[in-house]
């Protein structure tokens, strides 16, 4: 198969300093394993404030998106937002985030495999625990709010970071690993999932 075969997408995950301290490191890696698709990098660091703002901002246009995005769910559910500005918006949420992210140690994941970028999207679940689906990371393991979390002035704790696109995925994993820290190696299992003839089960 092609190096351009859909198995070769990739996707990063950032369990956070919340998913380590809950002691869920192995039960969050078990969800995004057991879908079948491959680890091909994992590392633990603790990245530092300005690591994370870079890791939020690789998109020029994720400040406007997210103050944007958050001013509209504040109106939703009929509440004045912080402020009308979505930069300023953004600016308390980086804040926030870049506090969160760099108080602990993190473990940065790679996983690949056909649609490894939507697959691990929804076996994490929505941003905010209060409304992610049962069966997700984020809504069977933790319990944070947008409110109670704005109220607080802190970042909601949500477990994982996990890439929103394949163009996200592509930049976030060039920011955390370096070319020979993702390993191209065969799994067994793959055959599994993605051979066109499945020979070889039965005894000739
Ligand atoms: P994710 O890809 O599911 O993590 O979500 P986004 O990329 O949309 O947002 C990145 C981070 O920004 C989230 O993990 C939250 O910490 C924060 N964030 C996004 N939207 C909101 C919001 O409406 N309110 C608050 N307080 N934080 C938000
Ligand atoms: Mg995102």
């Amino acid at each position: 198969m092609s190096d351009t075969h859909p198995k070769h997408e990739r996707t990063l995950v950032v369990v956070k300093p919340d998913g380590i301290q809950r002691s869920l490191v192995g039960e969050i890696i078990k969800r995004y394993e057991q879908s079948g698709l491959k680890l091909v990098g994992v590392k633990m660091l603790v990245p530092t404030a300005d690591f994370v703002e870079q890791h939020y901002t690789l998109d020029p246009e994720w400040r406007m998106k997210t103050g944007m995005k958050t001013i509209e769910s504040y109106k939703k559910k009929g509440k004045q937002p912080p402020s009308e500005d979505p930069l300023a918006i953004t600016a308390i949420i980086l804040r926030n985030l870049t506090k969160y992210l760099s108080r602990g140690p993190v473990v940065a994941m790679v996983w690949q495999g056909m649609h490894a970028v939507g697959i691990v999207r929804k076996i994490t679940g929505g941003t905010e625990p209060l409304t992610s689906d049962m069966g997700t990371i984020r809504g069977d393991y933790t319990i944070d709010s947008y409110e109670v979390s704005d109220v607080d002035g802190r970042a909601v704790r949500n477990l994982v970071h996990a890439s929103g696109s394949v163009d996200e995925a592509e930049k976030e994993i060039t920011h955390w690993f370096k070319e020979g820290e993702l390993i191209d190696y065969r799994l067994i299992n793959e055959a599994m999932i993605y051979d066109k003839e499945l020979e070889g089960i039965l005894r000739a």
